[in-house]
């Protein structure tokens, strides 16, 4: 299936010269959003994990769908102030701003093979940030998938010494 044809293209957009990716096309399809979660799944199959992990918003639509296949749990990365019990955090950088990541200190347990999911894969701040969070808590990065990376900003550069999986490639 060409999964491009449910992705949007929004020119200038949050910020001039963005060349926004929107994803909710595909997820209205649900075909698509079926097709795109099951190669995912795969991916995580064969990285055995056993906890997703995905930073808000996107990692979640992302996310918890390939946990509910697999029949694993998922385990959410949010702004600060939004996890209501003790969390570690850790700041990052942005395609556009700077912010703070969390994650629930519990989250993990030590050893856990964690597969971390996201949207998009842009200059891989985000990932970082959220690696961090996961190998802080003793989880095993077993694997990270994106439905998109924007290969052109060479996020991959960040990750080198993970394994990466992207269904798209702009
Ligand atoms: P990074 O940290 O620069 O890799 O940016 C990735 C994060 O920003 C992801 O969580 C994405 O959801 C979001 N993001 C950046 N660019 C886009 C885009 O073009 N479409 C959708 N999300 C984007």
């Amino acid at each position: 299936m060409d999964l491009k044809k449910f992705v949007a293209i929004v020119p200038d957009w949050p910020k001039e010269g963005i060349k926004f990716k929107d994803i909710t096309p595909l997820m209205a399809d649900g075909e698509a959003y079926k097709y795109a979660t099951d190669q995912i799944v795969t991916y995580a199959r064969e990285r055995k994990v056993d906890l997703i992990v995905g930073p808000e918003a996107r990692g979640f639509i992302i996310g918890c769908p390939v946990a509910y296949s697999l029949g694993v749990g998922f385990a959410p990365v949010r702004k600060e102030g939004k996890l209501p019990r003790e969390t570690i955090k850790v700041d990052y950088g942005l395609e556009y701003g700077k912010d703070v990541l969390t994650i629930h200190k519990d989250a993990i347990k030590p050893g856990q093979r964690v597969l971390i999911v996201d949207d998009l894969l842009a200059t891989g701040g985000t990932i970082e940030a959220t690696i961090k969070l996961v190998e802080e808590l003793g989880g095993v990065v077993a694997g990270i998938a994106f439905l998109i990376e924007l290969t052109y900003l060479e996020g991959r550069s960040k990750l080198e010494n993970y394994d990466i999986k992207a269904i798209l490639n702009y």
